[in-house]
């Protein structure tokens, strides 16, 4: 695939477009309920040229920086048919490189193409009756239940399974995933972004206060701290979050940013272990929660890790207890690390190195 950034200017149209486009992503990337670190891409069609997020950025700092990278819309539907990978020419390591999601950005019509992990979408992908409980919600919108497919082509393709009887679709749901809203402009596309969010909201369950009295004794070591967003807590103090978690890992970013299992102790094994097991170097976890009494973070934590925390508890405080939930096979979580490590993450944590917990 052809990086096509240099031959084409942009007439002053487009450019505009362009610039709509960094401006929706921005407010998008702003806000935590829609958009976690690095995760969430948006796009825009301009004569034949795909402009999409390159991996890595967040879109956050859209009005700040680069965030947009060209590539010829035809070549990458052309891989999407075949099959094939697209990146082979972005393996060059200083030249940013286009989302991991290029393809289901090529292939689906619409000019502007927004997805997000909003903490809302995903509480309904996650759940096994979730095309079920979308129908009511949903009526009335062109809208798909995407089953899960791990990033890049496989999503590409089975997007399109679905979407090719239904061109028209312009809201998809993508299971174990999150949320993807198209456009015929960035003003259509963010307005329709609001009403699905609108129709998809959960309220948050209350989660019990935390006690500090066994935090106290982890934060005498220096390299631990108190969250400064409170809501994190309820990862101990709410027994049924970790019900939840304890079944498996729900999406991808919680795998790549959070690791296999949750660190979640009692409290009587902190008393006892904390030495010997939260003070070493390499090995320890980017947070701890402990049961009835809340959450402590590693000063090392990086800032990607913490934003994807923080969507995590608003995922499982958003999420029943009783509800039938779908966890990613042990497959489907290789293959997420195995792009994690060549796809985002690899960009980010080369990014923050210098800068943990960045605020
Ligand atoms: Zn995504």
């Amino acid at each position: 695939m052809k990086n096509a950034a240099q031959p084409k200017l942009l007439s002053t149209r487009y450019e505009r477009e362009v610039v709509s486009l960094g401006e929706l992503s921005a407010r998008l990337g702003s806000n935590p309920l829609l958009v976690q670190a690095s995760n969430g891409n948006t796009s825009i069609k301009l004569d034949g040229i795909l402009w999409i997020k390159a991996s890595g950025k967040w879109l956050a700092h859209a009005m700040q920086e680069e965030m947009f990278v060209s590539v010829e819309l035809a070549s990458v539907k052309e891989a999407v048919q075949n099959n094939k990978e697209i990146a082979p020419h972005y393996d060059l390591r200083d030249e940013p490189r286009p989302s991991i999601e290029t393809p289901m950005h090529a292939i689906l019509r619409h000019r502007v193409v927004i997805h997000v992990h909003s903490v809302n979408a995903i509480a309904w992908a996650i759940r096994l009756d979730g095309p079920e409980q979308l129908k009511e919600r949903l009526a009335g919108l062109r809208w798909q239940w995407i089953p899960y497919a791990g990033s890049g082509i496989p999503l590409a393709r089975e997007i399109e399974k679905k979407v090719g009887r239904a061109r028209e679709t312009d809201v998809l749901v993508l299971g174990n995933h999150g949320l993807v809203i198209c456009g015929h402009d960035c003003y259509s596309a963010e307005k329709l972004l609001r009403d699905v969010e609108r129709r998809l909201a959960i309220a948050p369950r209350r989660f019990p206060r935390p006690d500090t009295s066994v935090l106290n004794t982890i934060a005498r070591s220096s390299k631990w701290q108190f969250p400064d967003v409170d809501s994190l807590h309820a990862l101990g103090t709410d027994p049924d979050s970790q019900k939840i978690l304890k079944g498996g890992i729900l999406y991808p970013c919680q795998a790549i940013f959070l690791g296999h299992t949750m660190p979640l102790w009692p409290p009587a094994a902190v008393i006892s272990k904390f030495k010997e097991r939260l003070i070493g170097k390499d090995t320890t976890p980017p947070f701890i929660a402990v049961e009835r009494s809340g959450v402590m973070l590693n000063k090392k934590m990086t800032s990607a890790e913490r934003a994807t925390l923080i969507g995590l508890v608003q995922v499982t405080q958003r999420t029943e207890r009783s509800a039938r939930l779908r966890y990613l096979e042990k497959a489907e979580i290789s293959d997420v690390l195995s792009k994690g490590a060549h796809g985002c993450k690899e960009g980010v944590v080369m990014e923050e190195k210098a800068n943990p917990i960045a605020r």
